[in-house]
């Protein structure tokens, strides 16, 4: 009986394996026809100043409003479009957009004392070798009339294993302007420390699995050590800290003494549409 049972789940998970690929497949050859329809769209979700819990700025992530599936977050589709190479206007749209959105925060700010808003966008690895990617950058910032200084770039610490000058090469004319790259999902990878000296990065953003630890109290005394580690080395090569994944307020607590700078996550807000950021901001600006 066992057995059979098991032959049946078997069954079953090859099934669903199967179901898995078509759509897979189907979502695949939908991609481009989604670009030029707009079926993508940007949520936003603040990041916050620890010391004060004043919003700093956000980061775009995008979603995919399919027809037939609802709406797919990033993990469904942005590996499809990294292998079809569609990532690559993507990627360029969400910048785009994002950058457009942040002008238009400002400008809603221009009248009141709110900090202006820093908009922060995840780049693939493809984007990182597509020869159009400082152009591209340049050209939309000056497009929309937003500094340099307001954009963070996320690249993953994995993108940038082994990285060799020709891939650094367009991040570091990046960083000369004035753009900040943010390592993303940091400590995930094979994080060899001596070698974020040689990266033109100016912040450090500690994956989840860092700040899952400390949901429990007392947190894990291990993941505390490591936590304030690479806060102490991060400071020590002038780089910001922001933290991700922040679920609840004692999370949020322990992270501000470890001296973490800026933090992310569910306890602040969930991503969300860009109206619901500005009225965040505009909170506490007035409180
Ligand atoms: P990421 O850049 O590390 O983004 C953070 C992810 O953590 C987001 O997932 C966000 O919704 C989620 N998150 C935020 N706070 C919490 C929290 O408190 N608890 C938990 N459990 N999760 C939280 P999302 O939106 O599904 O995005 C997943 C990944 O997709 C991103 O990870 C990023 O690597 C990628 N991605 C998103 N947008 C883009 C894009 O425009 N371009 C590229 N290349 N990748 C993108
Ligand atoms: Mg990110
Ligand atoms: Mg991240
Ligand atoms: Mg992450």
């Amino acid at each position: 009986r066992a057995k059979s049972a098991g032959g049946n789940r078997y069954e079953m998970a090859d099934e669903e394996a199967d179901a898995r690929a078509i759509t897979r497949h189907g979502l695949t050859t939908a991609l481009p026809a989604a670009l030029e329809r707009g079926e993508f769209f940007i949520e936003y979700q603040p990041l916050v100043h620890l010391g004060d819990g004043s919003v700093s700025g956000a980061e775009a992530l995008v979603r995919w409003s399919h027809p037939q599936h609802g709406v797919l977050g990033p993990d469904r589709f942005i590996q499809l479009a990294e292998r079809t190479g569609l990532i690559v206007p993507l990627g360029r749209w969400v910048l785009e957009e994002s950058v457009r959105q942040a002008c238009r925060w400002q400008e809603r700010n221009a009248g009141d004392t709110t900090v202006p808003l820093r908009i922060n966008v995840n780049l693939s690895p493809c984007q990182l070798t597509h020869p159009g990617l400082v152009s591209d950058t340049v050209e939309i910032l000056e497009r929309a009339g937003l500094a340099p200084a307001a954009l963070c770039l996320e690249v993953t610490e994995s993108a940038l294993i082994g990285a060799d000058d020709d891939l650094l090469k367009p991040l570091r004319r990046l960083a000369e302007m004035g753009v900040d790259i943010a390592l993303d999902d940091f400590g995930t990878g094979y994080s060899n420390l001596a070698n974020l000296r040689r990266l033109p990065v100016s912040v450090l953003k500690l994956d989840r699995s860092f700040t899952q630890g400390m949901q429990q109290f007392p947190a894990d005394p291990v993941d505390l050590k490591i936590v304030e580690g690479i806060v102490s080395l991060a400071h020590s090569l002038d780089l910001a800290v922001t933290v991700e994944g922040v679920e609840t307020g004692v999370q949020a607590e322990q992270l501000r003494e470890l001296g973490c700078d800026t933090a992310q996550g569910w306890y602040y807000a969930r991503p969300g549409p860009p109206d619901r950021l500005h009225d965040l901001a505009l909170a506490d600006a007035t409180s």
